[in-house]
């Protein structure tokens, strides 16, 4: 992938992190969606008084995506206020196998250090297999 295309989906990803709905956890977390025909969508963290009603960034993303046409991705970018590594939680790598093994591009709060890989290395023998082969046009 690209430098350039790197930084446009980190810079997205960081201003959509300003938008995150944290007010319990206070941990904001910004996603950006490559699409294969070069669209970025992006997602932010939206929490509720009922915990298990939030939505994590990358799902806020993948939802926006799907419902405005796309479900072909390439690559997600996660940043967050951590300063280590930020991972997609187990909600969130199920919700991403389901559209393929996209490569993951890591991030912490600052600078433009990044952390690339797979999907599969973090989420293997994931259940998307069959969905995978039932989504394929
Ligand atoms: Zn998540």
């Amino acid at each position: 992938m690209e430098k350039a295309t790197v930084l446009e989906l980190l810079q997205k990803a960081r201003a959509v992190r300003e938008n995150a709905y944290a007010p319990y956890s206070k941990f904001r977390v910004g996603a950006a969606l490559l699409t294969s025909d070069g669209k970025i969508f992006t997602g932010c963290n939206v929490e509720n008084l009922a915990y298990g009603s939030a939505t994590c960034a990358e799902r806020t993303g993948i939802c926006k995506a799907v419902s405005e046409g796309s479900r072909h991705f390439t690559a997600c970018m996660i940043t967050s206020d951590l300063e280590d590594w930020i991972y997609p939680c187990g909600n969130c790598r199920q919700t991403l196998a389901e559209f393929g093994d996209l490569t993951l591009i890591l991030t912490k709060n600052e600078g433009e250090e990044t952390k690339i890989m797979k999907l599969s290395e973090i989420h293997g023998g994931s259940f998307a297999t069959m969905n995978n082969l039932l989504n394929k046009e």
